[in-house]
C-alpha cells in the first residue's frame, strides 16, 4: 500500500469532534475536543459535531446533550451538529443506517467483503499465533471462503437473520502515514488484527465502517482525536482506500492518564467536567491547563479557545502521554480564584 500523507491543505478545512455519548466529558476528551476545533478553526475551516451511538449498551440516555453542553460551556461552538443541523444530517450515528448499507454494497461488489459465521470462542480455540489487541488472533487470510457463490450478498441482505458477520480483506502489506502529531507510523494490518469485522453478527455496525463513512460524507480533512486511536487509522486507511477516497489528515493528541498511568476515565470522576464546574473551576482555567498540556501555552494561565486560534499550532503537541496529578482539582480551583 502507498504512503499516505493526508489531504492536502489547500483543500477546504473541515474539522470534528465524534464523541461517543457513555458519560459527560473530562479533562481527556475535553483535552480532544478542544485540540479538534482550534485545529479546524486556525485553518478557517468549520467544525463538525457527530454523536458517535453505535453501540446501544453503552449509550447512557442525556449523555449526547451534556456532552454539548458542556462544551458550550468550555468556549467551543460547532457550525453542523445534531443540535443545530446542517447539510449532512442526521448527525446520530444510529440514525445513519442507510449510508453504512451503501458503504457495504459498494465493497461487495468491489470483492471487499465477505461473511464469517466463526464466534469468538471458535477463533480463540483455532489460535496458534499470539493474541492480538481485543484478546483474538489476527483474523487470518487462511480463514476466508475459498469460493462464494455470485449472489452471496444479495442474499444475505435479504436474509430474515443473516446470522453472520461481514468481514473486510485486508490488504497485505505495511500502511504508512504521517501523523501530525505522532509522526510516522507504519502498521500491518494484516499480521495485527487481520480481517476486521465491519458488521457483527446481530447486525451492529463497527465503529471502523461508520466513522469511515461518516467522516467521507461529511468531507472531513483532519481527524484529531485521541492517541488510543491511532492503531484504528492504519484500518481506516485502508477501508478508505477500498471505497475509492482519498483518506483524511491525522493529528492523534497525548492521551492524559491518571497517576496509575491509566486513560482518564468515568473512575476518575474529580476529573470530569461536571465535578469540576461543581467544584467552582471556571472553564478560562480548564481550558488553559488543556492549552499548556497541548503545548499552546508556556504555563497554564485563563484563557477561552478563541484566544488560542491564531497561534495553535499542531506541531507543538506533544506525542507523549500526559499525566493528570491527582491535586489537579485543587490547582485549577487556584488558577480560577
Ligand atoms: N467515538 C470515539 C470516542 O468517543 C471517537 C472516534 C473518532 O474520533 O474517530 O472515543
Amino acid at each position: 500500500m502507498p504512503e499516505h500523507r493526508g489531504q492536502s491543505l489547500t483543500e477546504s478545512p473541515r474539522g470534528r469532534f465524534a464523541p461517543s455519548p457513555t458519560g459527560g466529558l473530562h479533562l481527556g476528551s475535553a483535552l480532544v475536543a478542544l485540540a479538534a476545533w482550534l485545529s479546524a478553526r486556525n485553518q478557517g475551516g468549520p467544525f463538525v459535531w457527530r454523536v458517535e451511538d453505535l453501540d446501544g449498551p453503552r449509550v447512557v440516555p442525556g449523555a449526547a446533550e451534556q456532552q454539548r453542553d458542556e462544551a458550550r460551556w468550555l468556549g467551543l461552538n460547532w457550525d453542523e451538529g445534531p443540535d443545530v443541523g446542517g447539510p449532512h444530517a442526521p448527525y446520530g450515528q444510529s440514525e445513519r443506517s442507510d449510508l453504512y448499507e451503501e458503504a457495504l454494497a459498494q465493497l461487495a461488489e468491489a470483492g471487499w467483503l465477505f461473511p464469517c459465521r466463526r464466534s469468538r470462542k471458535d477463533l480463540r480455540a483455532l489460535a496458534t499465533a499470539p493474541h492480538g489487541r481485543d484478546g483474538l488472533p489476527p483474523y487470518s487470510a487462511s480463514l476466508r471462503p475459498k469460493t462464494l457463490a455470485p449472489d452471496w450478498f444479495a442474499r444475505y441482505r435479504t436474509a430474515t437473520r443473516p446470522d453472520a458477520a461481514l468481514r473486510f480483506r485486508v490488504a497485505d502489506g505495511p500502511v504508512t502515514f504521517t501523523d501530525c502529531v505522532q509522526g510516522a507510523v507504519t502498521e500491518n494490518v494484516a499480521e495485527a488484527v487481520g480481517d476486521f469485522v465491519l458488521k457483527r453478527r446481530d447486525g451492529v455496525y463497527a465503529y471502523q465502517l461508520a466513522v469511515v463513512v461518516d467522516d467521507l460524507a461529511m468531507g472531513i480533512t483532519e481527524v484529531v482525536r485521541g492517541a488510543d486511536l491511532l492503531d484504528s487509522t492504519a484500518r481506516q486507511i485502508q477501508l478508505i482506500c477500498a471505497l475509492g477516497a482519498t483518506p483524511p489528515a491525522y493529528a492523534h493528541v497525548p492521551l492524559l492518564v491518571n497517576e496509575a498511568g491509566e486513560k482518564l476515565s468515568k473512575r476518575d470522576e474529580a476529573l470530569t467536567l461536571t465535578l469540576l464546574r461543581d467544584a467552582g473551576v471556571t472553564p478560562e482555567a480548564i481550558v488553559g491547563w488543556l492549552a499548556h498540556a497541548l503545548g499552546q501555552l508556556d504555563a497554564p494561565s485563563r484563557v477561552s479557545p478563541s484566544d488560542l486560534i491564531t497561534s495553535f499550532d499542531t506541531a507543538r503537541v506533544p506525542a507523549a502521554p500526559i499525566t493528570v496529578p491527582s491535586e489537579l482539582p485543587r490547582v485549577l480551583r487556584r488558577l480560577a480564584a
